[in-house]
């Protein structure tokens, strides 16, 4: 079958709305050329800058990364934190977007981007001009918003939000916590990277303490009212670890007013001061400090972009995607960040050959492990309404049942979930 230029780019194309592609063929197109910049090497940035040379092998892709020789997967490391993995098994090796598919890795910093000469500043001094730039930064952390808190501080009251060495440290600080202590969790406001992520967290260490060190108890202050997947949380909370656990939502007393690193202690806005022997405090959040410093996110700190490609909303041939955009009510996860990666990629191909854009559809699913052993899981998937915003699918999706009955099976679901996203974004 002799498959023309324009039918390849969208088979393509919509191979990757479905978030899956297998067996792509990297050859066969001979497109316009151009040059891309990917800047962030996780799981939006690899995966796009990967697919973009798998949809047309004449694009030159240069993946621009701070941290290429040391990017740990925050999927997973909440499982680190509990002692049930090293970190060695978290980190991810970039030779094979090198090595197998053609992408130019340049270990540097951005530091500005020109949207009208259309170049990128780096560290180094050195400039890249793109035709293309995709940012896939991830998130900011505003230390600032809690009164006490500063990146300084966070050395000792660490957030781990961000894998590497805050989770080694706040992993030694559990080993040296003492039995009978108690870990504090801070846990932040939406939207957040993650979302079942803190509570996944808050069964992990409790996992960890009814192993280790069972007369300790896990607090986490909260600033929200409800959280993903919170029955089932709950549920895990009070089968697996009675009595262990206690959820303060803002009802109780949840919001924090300040934090004091000298004497371990936080202060609700109700006026009490709680005094504990690890406190992880995870600050609210934005788009990443590149998104913000070139002028691309909006009042509320994210980026918006045109949900059909991916495309920044203030600036041309500048595409957002990752934790920092806006993608309605795809989860800020590693899962979402790799669909809209395809997305992205497609979008940026067919640009470059003056084709028509894919209507694409996004899927994530979210496992948790809620004890070494077990895991829960939501998923969803999305698609475009009428007036180009993303919406989920009526009827996709959902949570896994009550009753922990399929969580040893999940468990190992969300172990071959996760292999299976690196190879798909880095292998
Ligand atoms: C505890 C925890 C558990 C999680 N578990 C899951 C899970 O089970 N499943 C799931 O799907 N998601 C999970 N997530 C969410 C997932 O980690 C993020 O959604 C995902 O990493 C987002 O990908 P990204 O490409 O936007 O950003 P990242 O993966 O953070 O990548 C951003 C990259 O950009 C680089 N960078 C930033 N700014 C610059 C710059 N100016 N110059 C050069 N490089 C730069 C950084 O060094 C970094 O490598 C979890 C998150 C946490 C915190």
């Amino acid at each position: 079958m002799i498959i023309s230029r324009r039918s390849f780019l969208k088979l393509a194309g919509s191979a990757a709305a479905v978030g899956a592609v297998s067996g792509c063929a990297t050859s066969g197109s001979r497109g316009a050329g151009g040059h891309v910049v990917v800047v962030g090497g996780g799981f939006g940035g690899a995966a796009c800058a990967k697919y973009i040379r798998y949809f047309d092998p004449s694009v030159k892709v240069t993946l621009v990364d701070a941290a290429l020789s040391n990017y740990y997967t925050c999927p997973f490391s909440n499982l680190v934190l509990a002692g049930d993995m090293k970190m060695d098994e978290i980190k991810v090796s970039f030779e094979a977007l090198k090595n197998k598919h053609g992408v130019t890795l340049v270990e540097d910093h951005v530091d500005g981007v020109d949207a009208d000469a259309r170049i990128v500043k780096l560290k180094s001094g050195k400039t890249l001009s793109y035709d293309r730039l995709v940012l896939s930064p991830g998130i900011q952390l505003n230390y600032e918003k809690i009164a006490g808190y500063s990146k300084a501080v966070s050395k000792k009251l660490p957030h781990a939000w961000k894998a590497g060495a805050q989770t080694v440290t706040l992993r030694k600080q559990l080993e040296a916590m003492p039995d009978g202590g108690t870990f504090l969790m801070i846990a932040p406001p939406n939207p957040y990277r993650c979302p079942p992520g803190p509570y996944e967290r808050a069964c992990m260490v409790a996992d960890y303490f009814k192993r280790h060190k069972p007369k300790s108890k896990v607090v986490i202050l909260d600033p929200k009212d409800k959280f993903s997947k919170q029955g089932l949380f709950v549920e895990a909370w009070d089968t697996l670890y009675p009595g262990m656990v206690d959820w303060v939502s803002p009802e109780r007393g949840g919001v924090v007013a300040s934090v004091d690193a000298a004497s371990m202690t936080v202060k609700t806005k109700d006026g009490d001061t709680i005094k504990a022997d690890v406190i992880n405090v995870i600050p609210p959040m934005q788009a990443g400090k590149i998104v913000t410093a070139s002028g691309l996110a909006d009042d509320k700190g994210w980026a918006p972009v045109n949900q059909r490609s991916f495309e920044s909303s203030k600036a041309k041939n500048i595409y957002v995607i990752g934790d920092s955009c806006i993608a309605g009510p795809v989860p800020k996860s590693g899962y979402g960040a790799n669909s809209e990666a395809k997305v992205a990629a497609s979008a940026i191909v067919q640009s470059l050959n003056d084709a028509e854009l894919i209507v694409p559809k996004w899927v994530n699913t979210c496992y948790s492990y809620v004890s070494a052993q077990d895991a829960i899981s939501v998923a969803g998937v999305y698609e475009l309404d009428a007036e180009g915003k993303i919406i989920e699918v009526k009827g996709s999706g959902g949570v896994s049942a009550k009753g922990g009955k399929n969580w040893k099976a999940e468990a190992v679901y969300a172990k071959g979930w996760y292999e299976g996203i690196r190879d798909d974004t880095w292998g």
